[in-house]
């Protein structure tokens, strides 16, 4: 039989840790506050605009930020150690894995990369397209980047 420390132990520590959680506050970002910085152009063809950068702060990983491509621009080929979630909010867009069909990509779409999978994303030629990009970071690192994607490649 357990001696009635170690039980009263068991219950209350775990309650103790929650308590030391909860002490960190909440908070809250708000619109317009960043200013928009652009993707450069090692990783990215075209203009393309990142807003509402956000990270979790540990033991979260999660992190992402807003994306605008104006028409025609994307990303260049990369992979996410953690896999990524993309969010279409607004525009025409693609994405695509390596040797895989390019997909078309509307407002309520929601995409899963997984870990490691070499892919690219972007607007669609004739429209613009934003999304939102969330990916956990491992030892720090939430992407990989790679080559551009060639006009071919991308399908004009
Ligand atoms: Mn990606």
């Amino acid at each position: 039989m357990l001696a009635p420390a170690l039980i009263f132990a068991a219950m209350v520590l775990p309650f103790g840790a929650a308590l030391a959680q909860s002490k960190q506050e909440v908070v809250v970002q708000r619109a317009g506050a960043q200013k928009p910085t652009a993707g450069p152009a090692q990783n990215f063809t075209g203009k393309v605009e990142v807003t509402g950068r956000f990270q979790g702060t540990p033991p979260a990983r999660i992190g992402g930020g807003t994306v605008s491509f104006e028409a025609g621009a994307r990303t260049a080929w990369h992979t996410h150690p953690l896999g990524q979630t993309l969010m279409v909010t607004q525009g025409v867009g693609r994405v695509q894995h390596w040797g895989g069909e390019t997909q078309e990509i509307r407002p309520g779409d929601i995409v899963w990369i997984p870990p490691g999978v070499k892919h690219w994303h972007g607007a669609s030629p004739a429209s613009a397209m934003t999304h939102i990009a969330i990916s956990e970071s491992l030892d720090g690192k939430t992407v990989d980047w790679m080559e551009h994607v060639s006009e071919q490649q991308y399908g004009r």
